[in-house]
C-alpha cells in the first residue's frame, strides 16, 4: 500500500501525522511522494473559514489530478463539508475511528478491490481491538477539562460488550483492551456490576485470549482486582497507572485524591501478581512543583521498577483551576525535568527489562517490521507483544534455525520468511535472550 499524508492545523494535528506515519510503516506501508500514491490521507482542520475552504481546494486537487485514488479525510471535519464533498470522498474517519485506521482503510478499499492482498492485510490489522466500556468522569483533576466536557459517567451494559468482544473474536481478533474516560468508575447500569465483574463475565462468556486493562485511577485497584488478576491467565498482567507526581503536595494541589503512601501500597499488593508489569504518565512541571516535588516522583519512578514512563510536560488548559494558578513553571524547567525523567524512565526500564531475560512468554505478533533500535544488522523482524507488556523482536530465521523444536524449518529460506509464511496474529512461545535499547529479543520456541 502507498499512502500520501496532507495535514492542516496546528501542531496537534501535525503530531498525529507523524504518529500514524509510525503505525502504517508498522504495517509495512509505504509513505510516498503525492505522485506515486494509490492512497490520500488528509488530516484535516477546520478551525476558521479559511481553513475550511483551503481543506475543500485540495479534496478536489486530488480527486482532479489523481480520480483512481482512494481519498481519506480525518481530523476535523464540519457535517456541511461531508455533503458538499460526499462525491469526491471515500472514507470519512471521526476520531473513534482513529484507532482502527489501517483497518477501516482496508475495510472500505476491500468493497472496490476484493484481492489476497487486501484480504491478508485486513487480517494483520486484527490483532488487538478496543473495547469501550464507560466514558465520563467525575474526579476534577485540577488540570483535566473532560469532567467539564463529559460529566456524566456512562457505562455500557454488560451484555452489549460481551457481545461486542463476541464478534471481534470472530474477526480473530487474540486481543482486547478495555477503555474508557476512567474505566474505574465502570459500573453496569442494570446490574450494577463493577470493572472486577465484568472481567468475570468476560471470562467466563467469551474465549477471548488475552483481556488487558488501559489506563486506571491507582486507588480503584483494589484487592478484588489484583486476585481476580492474579488467578486468570488470560487477563494481561499489567497495569498502567495513572499516576501523575509521587510529591503529596503536587498531588492534593493536582486534586488526585491519593498520597504517595497509597501508590505505593496499592504497587506493592500488586507486585504479589507474578511477572506483572507497570506503566506510567507522569506530568512534570506542575504548577509549584519545586526540585525536592520532582526528586520525590523520580525516586518514585526508580523504586516502583516501572517498565515504561510516559512524560507529559505541564500545559494549562484554559477554564481549568490548574490554568489559573500563581507559581508557573518556566518552559526551560518543565524541558529539563521532562528530559531528566524520560531518561531515568529508559534506564529503570532496562533494568526492570533484565528480570524477564532467560525465561519463556507468549507473545502475540503483531506485524513484521523494523529492525529494534541498538540491533546492529539490518532487517525485518516479527514484533509483538507479551501479556505483561514488554515489546518483543523475533528474528525469523535465527530463531527457527537455532532454536525452535516444533518449527517446519524449511518454511525459512536465507533472506527471512517466505512470502507464503505469515506468523501475524498469532501467539507464539519465545525465550527472552537479548536486550534492545526499545525492547527484547525472543528465539522462538512453539506455537502456542
Ligand atoms: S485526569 Fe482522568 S481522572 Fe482526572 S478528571 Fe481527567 S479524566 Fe478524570
Amino acid at each position: 500500500m502507498k499512502i500520501h499524508f496532507h495535514t492542516f492545523g496546528c501542531k496537534l494535528n501535525q503530531a498525529e501525522t507523524e504518529e500514524l506515519e509510525e503505525k502504517f510503516k508498522v504495517q509495512n506501508w509505504q509513505i510516498v511522494d503525492k505522485t506515486k500514491a494509490n492512497i490520500h490521507f488528509i488530516n484535516a482542520c477546520v478551525v476558521t473559514q479559511k481553513a475550511e475552504k483551503e481543506v475543500r481546494q485540495l479534496i478536489h486537487l486530488v480527486k482532479r489530478k489523481f480520480p483512481n485514488c482512494f481519498l481519506v479525510v480525518a481530523g476535523c471535519f464540519t457535517p456541511e463539508m461531508k455533503v458538499k464533498e460526499k462525491q469526491n470522498v471515500d472514507l470519512w474517519l471521526n476520531n473513534s475511528g482513529k484507532e482502527r485506521i489501517n483497518e477501516l482503510i482496508l475495510e472500505k478499499l476491500y468493497k472496490f478491490n476484493s484481492s489476497k492482498d487486501i484480504q491478508k492485510r485486513i487480517s494483520q490489522t486484527r490483532t488487538r481491538a478496543l473495547i469501550k466500556i464507560q466514558s465520563g468522569c467525575q474526579h476534577y483533576c485540577a488540570y483535566c477539562i473532560v469532567p467539564f466536557l463529559r460529566k456524566k459517567v456512562v457505562s455500557r451494559l454488560v451484555k452489549n460488550i460481551i457481545q461486542e468482544i463476541k464478534k471481534k473474536e470472530k474477526q480473530g481478533y487474540q486481543e482486547i483492551v478495555l477503555v474508557g474516560t476512567n474505566i474505574g468508575l465502570y459500573s453496569d447500569p442494570k446490574k450494577s456490576l463493577n470493572l472486577t465483574d465484568l472481567l468475570k463475565e468476560i471470562l467466563t462468556k467469551t474465549s477471548i485470549s488475552r483481556i488487558r486493562l488501559s489506563s486506571l485511577w491507582p486507588t480503584n485497584i483494589n484487592s478484588e482486582l489484583i486476585s481476580l488478576i492474579k488467578k486468570s491467565p488470560r487477563i494481561c498482567p499489567h497495569f498502567h497507572l495513572s499516576v501523575q507526581s509521587a510529591s503529596d503536595k503536587i498531588l492534593k494541589r493536582m486534586n488526585r485524591q491519593y498520597t504517595r503512601a497509597d501508590l505505593e501500597k496499592i504497587i506493592k499488593k500488586i507486585y504479589q501478581i507474578p511477572n506483572v508489569n507497570l506503566t506510567t504518565d507522569i506530568i512534570v512541571g506542575f504548577p509549584g512543583e519545586t526540585d525536592s516535588d520532582f526528586t520525590q516522583t523520580m525516586e518514585f519512578v526508580q523504586k516502583s521498577k516501572i517498565l515504561k514512563v510516559h512524560v507529559f510536560r505541564f500545559s494549562p488548559r484554559p477554564k481549568t483551576k490548574a490554568a489559573d494558578f500563581k507559581e508557573q513553571i518556566s518552559e526551560q524547567a518543565k524541558q529539563i525535568r521532562s528530559r531528566e525523567l524520560i531518561k531515568l524512565g529508559e534506564k529503570v526500564s532496562q533494568q526492570r527489562r533484565k528480570d524477564f531475560l532467560d525465561k519463556q512468554f507468549s507473545v502475540l505478533i503483531e506485524a513484521l517490521g523494523r529492525s529494534p533500535t541498538g540491533e546492529a544488522k539490518q532487517g525485518t523482524y516479527w514484533q509483538g507483544l507479551t501479556s505483561n507488556y514488554l515489546k518483543i523482536f523475533v528474528h525469523p530465521v535465527r530463531s527457527s534455525r537455532q532454536n525452535c523444536s516444533s518449527f517446519d524449518n524449511s518454511k525459512f529460506t536465507s533472506n527471512g520468511v517466505q512470502s507464503d509464511e505469515d506468523l501475524s496474529n498469532q501467539i507464539i512461545k519465545v525465550k527472552l535472550t537479548e536486550l534492545y535499547q526499545d525492547g527484547i529479543r525472543g528465539e522462538i520456541k512453539s506455537f502456542v
